[in-house]
């Protein structure tokens, strides 16, 4: 008896192993590269979104036009980020959240592209496209930046999901109620769009903006 009880933790961790408990250990992930892209646009997959407003846009909110355009360099490359938006009144102080969502799914408007992107299951604003608050000048939203959590190929992939811009801004997850670390607390969803893969035309048509590190040119 005192035998079958010392060998019991020995069975169970056999049956542990056997039904792929300890799987979750860090697992080479091979990634192809998204092709013809990374031969054609020299190594680099680019990406687009064509904001649109909501159709049932309330009268209060500002009809948000644009894109937002990203860029990587495959397979090492950090995700760059342009937003390009315009369509908000021209002394507009709202600070407005702009997110990756899970789904390409705008069947029903912005709200069937489900909640923030969030493979890691991590609370907001841990989410690779937790992209933060931004406020207009001039009627339009304009900034570079780079995400570095977010990908444009491999498993953790934005294309094809969702980007969503709200009319609020977002608490970035200091909020008092649950829903801050789930969404960030930033009301309606007044605009959306979804990501797709693209040529480097857009990237490149647009000027450089602050931030942006120019591309030295063999002239
Ligand atoms: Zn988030």
């Amino acid at each position: 008896m005192e035998k079958i009880i010392l060998q019991l933790p020995l069975i169970l961790l056999a049956l542990h192993i056997q039904s792929g408990a300890f799987s979750d250990s860090p697992v080479l992930e091979i990634i192809e590269a998204p092709k013809p892209e990374v031969v054609e646009f020299n190594n680099t997959i680019y990406g687009t979104c064509e904001v649109t407003p909501v159709t049932n846009l309330p009268p209060s909110q500002p009809e948000i036009v644009g894109q937002v355009l990203f860029k990587q360099i495959f397979p090492n490359g950090t995700l760059e980020v342009k937003i390009n938006l315009r369509g908000l009144p021209a002394d507009d102080q709202q600070a407005r959240a702009i997110h990756i969502h899970q789904y390409g799914d705008l069947s029903q408007g912005c709200v069937t592209a489900g909640a923030h992107y969030n493979p890691q299951a991590v609370d907001h604003p841990g989410h690779p496209g937790d992209l933060g608050n931004f406020v207009s000048e001039q009627g339009v939203i304009r900034k570079f930046m780079r995400l570095p959590e977010a990908k444009l190929f491999g498993g953790h992939s934005v294309l094809g999901r969702a980007v969503v811009v709200y009319e609020k801004e977002d608490d970035l997850g200091m909020g008092s109620d649950e829903e801050s670390k789930l969404s960030g607390n930033t009301g309606e969803r007044i605009a959306c769009c979804v990501i797709g893969i693209t040529s480097p035309r857009l990237w490149q048509e647009t000027e450089p903006f602050p931030g942006e590190e120019v591309e030295e040119g063999n002239e």
